[in-house]
């Protein structure tokens, strides 16, 4: 399964997906000037329907405001709207979902944001669990990085800007490269921030704890876990986390749009509970996806039919 889809979104208009390119003098691909999102849609009863879409194009817009745009194009809903016809026309029945606008200046490659234009594509393919199908049931191995999340006055760490995941990849590449699945980051202070690409929970005597958002991504996910877990009836508490608060945790999972609920089984060669999934991650994994399957009571407010 590769990134294969017969249209792409762009600037309005769905193209063949082999039109769909950027100039290679472009900003946004000198300087890392975008801002995207990742989405899903999942395959229901009602046929496809997109997980938080509204939540996800606010964020995205959002991101562009932090960036510094003045104006765009499309607002939240256009694009909400433009995600659904790029999945019809695929025909696509689940599928991730890439939103991205991009800074371009026909007439210069200097630094400044103003002059140039925001420019919008949405592409979509068909996209297997970021950290192996396996990953959901078996867990993953983790380790902590050298590379320090961003400083929160360094790089927006609410925006998803293209050029702020050079971070990710220096961790994400490391990570693989020492064997592990995945990168967990401390922020500048020393304080476990979040993965390469997904949200971090503990949980240790049945509370359950994350991160507060002050230096991370707010992960939707994330906010659809605490939502769940309340549900569930756990106290949900964002503090401070450090490195060896991860090591004597009972249970540690990790969330996002593209990985989903996934238990992390070993941090730093040491062992998490039983070095298997355990029951709060497990309760927690099954409620996300009832959600995502449709068959939840917060289905409703959290799926997006693409074809109503
Ligand atoms: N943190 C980072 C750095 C991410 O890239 C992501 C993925 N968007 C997340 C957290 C999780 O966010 P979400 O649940 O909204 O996908």
């Amino acid at each position: 399964m590769g990134i294969e889809s017969k249209y792409i979104w762009m600037d309005g208009k769905l193209v063949e997906s082999e039109n769909a390119t950027v100039p290679f003098l472009s900003t946004a691909l000198h300087y890392g000037l975008g801002v995207f999102e990742g989405i899903r849609c999942y395959n229901t009863n009602r046929g496809p329907a997109v997980f938080r879409l509204k939540e996800h194009m606010d964020r995205l817009v959002n991101s562009a405001k932090i960036l510094g745009f003045n104006s765009l194009p499309y607002t939240s809903a256009e694009l909400a709207e433009a995600a659904k016809e790029t999945i019809r026309a695929n025909g696509f029945k689940a599928c991730y979902i890439r939103p991205l606008i991009y800074h371009h200046n026909r007439s210069s490659l200097g630094l400044n944001l103003d002059g140039g234009e925001a420019r919008v594509g949405i592409a979509v393919w068909e996209w297997g669990r970021y950290l192996g199908d396996e990953s959901i049931e078996k867990g993953v191995r983790a380790n902590v990085s050298s590379f320090t999340r961003h400083h929160p006055n360094i790089a927006m760490t609410k925006a998803k800007i293209t050029g702020n995941y050079a971070n990710s990849v220096l961790a994400k590449t490391e990570s693989v490269r020492l064997g592990f699945d995945e990168a967990i980051m401390l922020d500048p202070q020393g304080y476990v921030a979040e993965c390469s690409g997904e949200n971090i929970f503990v949980v240790r005597h049945g509370i359950i704890y994350t991160t507060q958002t002050a230096v991370i991504l707010e992960g939707i996910t994330r906010d659809a876990l605490i939502s769940l877990a309340k549900d569930l009836g756990y106290t949900v508490v964002e503090q401070l986390i450090s490195r060896d608060q991860l090591y004597i945790a009972d249970e540690v999972f990790v969330c996002g749009t593209a990985a989903e609920v996934v238990p992390v089984t070993e941090i730093d060669f040491r062992q998490i509970g039983d070095g298997v999934m355990e029951p709060v991650t497990r309760q927690i994994q099954q409620a996300f996806m009832a959600v995502i399957s449709g068959s939840h009571p917060r289905s409703a407010e959290w799926l997006e039919y693409v074809n109503n």
